[in-house]
């Protein structure tokens, strides 16, 4: 059985450990350094990056968290999860652990329209679009030649990406019941070797 953290500092984390538990996966909620060890993937959820953040660094996990992604580790961020993952991030000071080359607008779709749902074509997921939840969403902005986009809104906005073994999506699958995204995120951990750069 494949051992997934999900980072359980604030935000939905639970949600990805149910999704998890019905594929199949063991979730771990993890908060510090020594929990990133052993596993074979990690989720960052969804929440208030700012936040997330911040505690990031109360917890001491940011160099821990970067080390083990330069190193392989598959790591999945949702939403707020994308934020923390970007290189840059437009709308916020500063970036958080900087580990994927792509820029990120937070907040992109503004308030009035900040939570809406979609019917996404997915090609690595398969035929049937894959029902998409943005909640205060962020959107893909610049994405740098080794990042695949692998979703775009119908205006061609990216909001979901992979780089190696980083998967990222500016939308929630987890509040649907629909697995195949995290499906293809446990693939991704079958891969680790080959994920290495
Ligand atoms: N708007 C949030 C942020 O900027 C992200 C929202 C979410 O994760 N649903 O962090």
């Amino acid at each position: 059985m494949k051992k997934i953290g999900v980072l359980a500092l604030q935000g939905a984390f639970a949600e990805h450990e149910k999704c998890l538990a019905q594929i199949g996966a063991k979730a771990f909620l993890t908060r510090l350094p020594r929990e990133l060890e052993h596993l074979d993937g990690l989720i960052i959820p969804g929440g208030e990056s700012s936040s997330i953040g911040k505690l990031i660094n109360d917890y001491d996990l940011a160099f821990a968290l970067q080390s083990h992604i330069v190193n392989g580790l598959p790591v999945f961020g949702t939403c707020a999860g994308m934020i923390l993952l970007a290189k840059q991030v437009i709308g916020l000071d500063g970036q958080f652990l900087g580990a994927m080359n792509i820029v990120v607008r937070r907040n992109a779709f503004g308030r009035q329209v900040d939570s809406f749902e979609l019917d996404l074509s997915i090609p690595v997921l398969g035929e049937p679009p894959f029902h998409a939840i943005f909640i205060r969403a962020p959107w893909i902005e610049n994405v740098e030649p080794e990042v695949e986009i692998l979703a775009q809104l119908p205006d061609g906005t990216p909001v979901a990406a992979r780089q190696s073994n980083i998967l990222v999506a500016s939308f929630h699958p987890e509040l649907t019941n629909d697995t195949r995204f995290h499906d293809y995120f446990l693939s991704m951990t079958e891969r680790r070797e080959k994920c290495k750069k």
